[in-house]
């Protein structure tokens, strides 16, 4: 387990000790541990990560129940440089570039150190190596969103030539389900709903049609769809899109029959699959148009994440 590199003792992570809202209790701490490495995990130098919806609502203490003590550092997404290898990893090995999501379940027992640190320890299972063409900040924004994007089509069965309707279509997960849908799955059309000044940004990803969800009501489209992915919480009116016998799934909120709701897994092995089509650049990372927020901005990251007004995904870098 020697290492490439000479790995300080202790790090700068944004850490909480207690529960609430990210201006009031995430701290810059610099001197948190290094994680020890656990045979099948690999230690990171992180060089970006990305926020989620999910890191705040846990800062909060929404999921309380299944998380392990405080304090904890927060951030799910990673991007950075293999460090140290586990005993037992053999996937990857020192200066490998790789990415991915360090929650293998957003909610359940979550770790207690996560990746808006200096170095975070990940199972190699739920990284993959990051693809080649896309910079540290732009492959940071990729996993969790994209595993939740892909995790919904599959478990509807989303298939070629099939309509699909995206509710939130300029987020960080909605703007991975247009493209993979349009881009990877062959869908026949894919409309897409925002408010105004987002839906150019729809069509560029791949929408075929782009709603404007401030004047139009979503019951009122004439058209149905043989599948709905409701990427807001809204699944009352996402069930009234849909064909009969269609197929609805949702990522928040209440579920209203026939959506289903899921929580993502993270998993490498989707990042895998899914790395060509980013190689090929037919899915393309979207960084927020604010552009990074270095490391000691992150407080300012979490302001605009929880403004719900975020465009593709809230990056931190460099860290
Ligand atoms: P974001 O913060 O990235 O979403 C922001 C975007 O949502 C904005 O661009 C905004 O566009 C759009 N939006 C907000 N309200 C509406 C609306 N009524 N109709 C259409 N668009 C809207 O969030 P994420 O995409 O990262 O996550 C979305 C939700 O899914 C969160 O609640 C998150 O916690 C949850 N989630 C659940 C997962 C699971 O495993 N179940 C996994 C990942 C996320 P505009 O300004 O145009 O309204």
């Amino acid at each position: 387990m020697a290492s490439i590199v000479s790995i300080p003792s202790k790090i700068k992570a944004w850490t909480y000790t207690e529960y609430g809202k990210s201006a009031e209790v995430l701290k810059l701490k610099s001197d948190v541990s290094v994680p020890q490495v656990k045979e099948d995990q690999v230690l990171i130098k992180v060089v970006a990560a990305a926020l989620n919806p999910v890191d705040f609502k846990r800062m909060i203490g929404l999921f309380k129940a299944s998380d392990p003590p405080l304090p904890v550092v927060a951030g799910y997404d990673v991007a950075g440089i293999v460090v140290k290898v586990g005993s037992k990893a053999n996937k990857f090995k020192e200066g490998d570039e790789v990415y991915g999501n360090v929650n293998e379940f957003a909610l359940d027992h979550p770790k207690q150190h996560g990746s808006l640190a200096e170095y975070t320890v990940v199972e190699e299972r739920l990284l993959a190596l990051k693809p080649k063409n896309l910079s540290f900040a732009e492959a940071a924004g990729i996993p969790l969103a994209i595993e939740t994007a892909y995790e919904g089509l599959e478990r509807v069965g989303f298939k070629s030539g099939e309509t699909i309707l995206v509710l939130g279509g300029a987020g960080g997960v909605g703007t991975l389900v247009i493209q993979l849908a349009k881009h990877v799955y062959g869908a026949s059309k894919v409309a897409a709903t925002s408010s105004t000044a987002k839906l150019e940004l729809l069509k560029s990803l791949g929408a075929d049609v782009a709603i404007d969800y401030t004047k139009v009501k979503i019951e009122d489209l004439p058209e149905k769809f043989d599948v709905v992915y409701d990427a807001v919480g809204n699944s009352e009116e996402a069930v009234k899109a849909v064909k009969e016998g269609g197929r609805v799934v949702t990522i928040y909120g209440e579920v209203t029959p026939p959506a289903i709701l899921f929580l993502v897994t993270s998993k490498g092995s989707i990042l895998e699959k899914l790395n060509p089509f980013l190689e090929s650049g037919k899915v393309k990372p979207l960084i927020d148009p604010k552009g990074t927020f270095p490391f000691s901005q992150t407080l300012e990251a979490f302001s605009h994440l929880q403004t719900g007004r975020a465009i593709g995904k809230v990056v931190i870098y460099p860290i």
